[in-house]
Formats: structure tokens, sequence, C-alpha cells
């Protein structure tokens, strides 16, 4: 059986999402990881949509239904953290609630990004009642990346190199949680 995997740019259109100091919107950083993260993704054999991939505004109850309608197993939402004070730093993986499967597959994909990036993890893993968490009908994750409010962390997230290396860790740490052995580097297939 072939896994179906929803991706979920956070923001677009009207909505941009955090800005950053240098300008950098959120809206964009997460579109362009998540078209890598779903090249990554297919490249494992492993099916993939959207719920956009322009710059447009999405309702987060309409993010749901694409994902429901589509019977996804997984639902991957990807977004930029902000703070206020420009010190706050890191990386944070959310599922709806502990104890499930959206938990165990959270988990595998904050130490994949935490150990691809060098970033700071901020916890193993947390919960919260977002509403794609909340209204997707499969499992559902939430990463935020890094903190676009922080200058040197929104350096990185405008960076496509760096940007690469995030979705390759999602998808590692996806590719672990289903047992695939990721053959996400084109240079050592063998
Ligand atoms: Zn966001």
């Amino acid at each position: 059986m072939a896994y179906k995997v929803i991706i979920d740019p956070g923001h677009g259109g009207k909505d941009c999402g955090a800005i950053g100091p240098t300008g950098l919107k959120e809206k964009d950083v997460t579109l362009a990881i998540a078209k890598k993260l779903g090249e990554l993704l297919k490249a494992n054999g492993i099916y993939v949509n959207y719920t956009r991939t322009t710059d447009v505004f999405v309702e987060l109850d309409d993010r749901a239904a694409i994902a429901n309608r589509w019977k996804a197993n997984y639902f991957i939402s990807i977004h930029c953290n902000a703070a206020t004070a420009r010190s706050a730093h890191g990386v944070e993986t959310y599922c709806f609630a502990f104890g499930d499967e959206g938990e165990k597959l959270a988990r595998k994909i904050q130490s994949a990004v935490v150990g691809a990036t060098g970033l700071t993890s901020r916890a193993d893993v947390k919960s919260a009642n977002f509403a794609v968490l909340r209204k997707t009908l499969m499992h559902a994750v939430l990463i935020e990346t890094a903190f676009i409010s922080n200058p040197a962390e929104e350096k990185l997230l405008k960076d496509a190199t760096f940007q690469e290396k995030v979705a390759k860790a999602i998808c590692d740490g996806i590719c672990e949680y289903l047992g695939i052995k990721p053959k996400s580097d084109n240079k050592e297939e063998v």
C-alpha cells in the first residue's frame, strides 16, 4: 500500500504569515519548503498532494477539507515561528494530542530536523489545538521550522540550501516513521 501525504504550506495570498526583520514572508518560505518536500516524498514512492501550490489564500477549514476529501493518511503543515523577542530561536513540532500516531510521527520529524539543521530543539514535541490539526481526520503534524523573527534564522530560512535541508529532514523523519529507507539523495542511489 502506498501512503498518501498531504502537505500544507502555511498562510498564502493576503495572509503573509509572520514577516522577518528584513521583510521575508512566512508564506513564501513555507511554500518553498513544501514543494521541495513533495518532490522528495514522491521519490520515495509516497503519493503527495498539497493544500496550495501557489501564492493563494486558503481558509483553515478548507485546508482540512482538502485533506479529508483526498483521504490522506498524513497531514504535514509547514510554518515558521515568530516571537516579539528577536532572540527566540529553534524548532518546534506539534501534534494534536499526545499518545497517538501523530505524536510518534511528530517526534521523528522533530529529531530529524534538529539533527540535520543543528538548530535548537525547543521541546521534544508539543500538542496544540490548532484548527488544521483538529479538523483533519488523519494523523496531523505541524512543524515550526525556525524563527523568521530571529535575524540569524530568518537568513537561514531565506536560503534555498537551508530550505532543501529542512525538506530532506522532514522527508527522512516521515520515511523513518513509515519504515521506508529514505531515497532522497539521487547521487547515492544504488
Ligand atoms: Zn504560520
